[in-house]
């Protein structure tokens, strides 16, 4: 490790590889730190018990910022799709969402009473095509006031808790309009083939060939500012405090963590009181269950509508047989937090979910057992931010940025939200930044 580069960058998740490796390779000089002994954050994967489980996301999205930075560096994005992608449960009917353009619609007139979807698509047409909603509307409100039919907010309120890991009484009908606005109908699921970390860290072999540097188990303590500049970070590696001069530093440690590493008394006050009346985590319970014969036939993602928690189902196996043992199968059951704002009985949570998978699926005992129950909070949410409140990327310390997804676009959502703003860093950086 040097003691000065062009760009440190905080964490290796998906936002911080992303910006590495755009930045290596326009050639500046950058250095990745990662405090954990594993690449790839919320995207990486462990084993247990002979099989492989990811540390939050399971499937990505196809096409854009995440695959281009694996293309850029020339790294395998090796990854299945499944077909269907994504189905929905309401009772014992199956739907599929219809691909491409007008599959909501489509949708809707299979769950609701005749008619009532067909009311809430032309309210949506308005919104998307002539005036988006306020901020001050939850998207349950926002529908009710076009239905009342239970099957379209049961709907409504599992979709909104399966992408944005938040209840449709607590996202915003903007920010939901904004989702279907930029992504709706374009998005592309995939596994990554032998799981996440096999992808991240043929990531990160491609950024060290191109340059780069990573350290794993190099925790930054602390970033450093000097009159309002960032000039670099004090970070602990093999018990030694290094100091490295950076002109820019990007941070994937969520907004909160970058302002406790630059202490607070760095930030300009607008953006401490934005930080603190507008960033909440989006907290998460999952069940990952091993079976002996796939509880779920088709092979990509299900949407139960209608529970009491359960909203996102996932079945890698049938794809990736090789994230189980030799004849188990894994599955993946989520759902966001009866109240994502207070502090919850988290084994209600748990509790709450396995209750849903024995009505999902009657042979659930017979033939499944939970091998892991995780609840997903604090510094390790499924979002560092609700969608539609995030923060922006720059920071007010002139060269430090932050990255991931605590600084979202408006409309996206996960891994891809968080390769997006690594694209944008990025650029801004290759136009602000003279090589030296
Ligand atoms: C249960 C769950 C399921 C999910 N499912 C999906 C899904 O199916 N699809 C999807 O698109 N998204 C999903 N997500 C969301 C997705 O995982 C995240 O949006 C994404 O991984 C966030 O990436 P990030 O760039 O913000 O970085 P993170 O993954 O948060 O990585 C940040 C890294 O910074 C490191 N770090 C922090 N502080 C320091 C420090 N001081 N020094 C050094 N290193 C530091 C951390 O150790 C970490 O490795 C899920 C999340 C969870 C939790």
């Amino acid at each position: 490790m040097r003691t000065s580069y062009d760009i440190v960058i905080i964490g290796s998740g998906v936002g911080g590889l992303g910006a590495a490796a755009r930045l290596v390779t326009v050639g500046y000089s950058v250095l990745v730190l990662e405090k954990m002994p594993l690449l790839g954050g919320r995207f990486a994967s462990m084993e247990y018990k002979g099989f492989t489980l990811s540390t939050g996301a399971e499937a990505l999205e196809c096409g854009g910022a995440l695959e281009e930075a694996f293309h850029l560096v020339g790294a395998p994005f090796d990854v299945r799709k499944p077909s269907p992608d994504i189905m929905y449960r309401v009772g014992e009917r199956e739907f599929e969402l219809p691909p491409g353009g007008g599959g909501l619609r489509r949708m809707l007139s299979f769950i609701g009473k005749p008619g009532e979807g067909d009311k809430v698509m032309l309210a949506m047409k308005r919104a998307l095509q002539w005036e988006e909603p306020s901020k001050g509307l939850s998207l349950r409100d926002w529908v009710a006031q076009y239905t009342s039919d239970p099957d379209i907010h049961g709907f409504f309120q599992a979709f909104c808790a399966a992408i944005f890991a938040i209840n449709s009484h607590e996202a915003t009908a903007w920010a939901f309009i904004r989702f279907i606005k930029v992504l709706g109908g374009k998005i592309v699921h995939a596994f990554p083939s032998h799981g996440p970390s096999v992808l991240m860290d043929g990531l990160a072999k491609r950024i060290e060939e191109k340059g780069g540097e990573i350290f794993t188990k190099a925790r930054v303590k602390r970033i450093l500012v000097e009159e309002g500049l960032v000039r670099g970070v004090l970070v602990e590696k093999d018990g030694d405090q290094i100091e490295i001069d950076a002109r820019a530093v990007i941070s994937n440690a969520g907004p909160r963590g970058t302002v406790r590493l630059a202490g607070r008394e760095s930030f300009d006050r607008s953006y401490l009181k934005l930080m603190d009346e507008t960033l909440r985590p989006t907290p998460s319970a999952g069940v990952y269950i091993a079976s002996d014969r796939p509880l779920m036939e088709h092979p990509g993602c299900l949407m139960p509508i209608g529970t009491r928690r359960v909203c996102w189902i996932v079945n890698p196996t049938t794809l990736c047989p090789e994230l189980a043992p030799r004849g188990k199968h894994l599955m993946l059951s989520f759902n966001a937090f009866g109240d994502s704002l207070s502090t919850t009985n988290l084994e209600d949570e748990i509790r709450l979910n396995i209750q849903d998978l024995r009505d999902l699926f009657p042979d659930f005992d017979s033939h499944a057992k939970v091998l892991m129950a995780v609840t997903f909070h604090g510094d390790w949410p499924v979002y560092h931010s609700w969608p539609g409140e995030d923060l922006p990327q720059k920071t007010p310390i002139e060269n430090l940025y932050n990255v991931g997804d605590g600084v979202k676009v408006p409309g996206m959502i996960g891994l891809e939200s968080a390769a997006e703003t690594a694209r944008l860093v990025a650029e801004d950086l290759m136009r602000r930044l003279v090589k030296k």
